[in-house]
């Protein structure tokens, strides 16, 4: 199951990769567009310094953009394939399904790309 120590836990509920606890962006939605994956400055819990140098999360773009790819695709199938809509259509609802998707697939890009450099540490060590 989820606990807490799993990289999973981490990543599903936007927490801090060291700790656990600390929440990892400003504002828990998705659709606030002036702090929109915004993160803070280190951990409230721990202090984990979330910005682990200048530029840092440039590299969750390519996380976001093969997200972006696979959805992208994936609507394709559904909308022309499995529901035989036209080639235009097809394309207008998957470019709306990717917007929509757009400020969940940042944070998830964000939170991946942190908790692939920082481990979790147990509070007793
Ligand atoms: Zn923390």
């Amino acid at each position: 199951m989820l606990q807490k120590g799993k990289k999973l836990y981490g990543i599903i509920h936007q927490r801090c990769p060291a700790c656990h606890e600390g929440p990892l962006f400003e504002e828990a939605g998705y659709f606030d567009f002036k702090k929109m994956g915004k993160t803070h400055d280190a951990c409230p819990h721990c202090g984990q310094d979330y910005r682990i140098e200048p530029g840092f999360y440039w590299g969750a773009l390519y996380i976001a953009y093969g997200f972006s790819v696979f959805v992208s695709l994936l609507m394709f199938l559904l909308f022309y394939l499995l529901f035989g809509l036209s080639l235009n259509a097809s394309f207008l609802l998957l470019v709306i399904a990717d917007l929509m998707l757009t400020p969940f697939l940042y944070k998830l890009s964000k939170t991946l790309w942190l908790h692939v450099f920082v481990s979790y540490r147990h509070p007793s060590k």
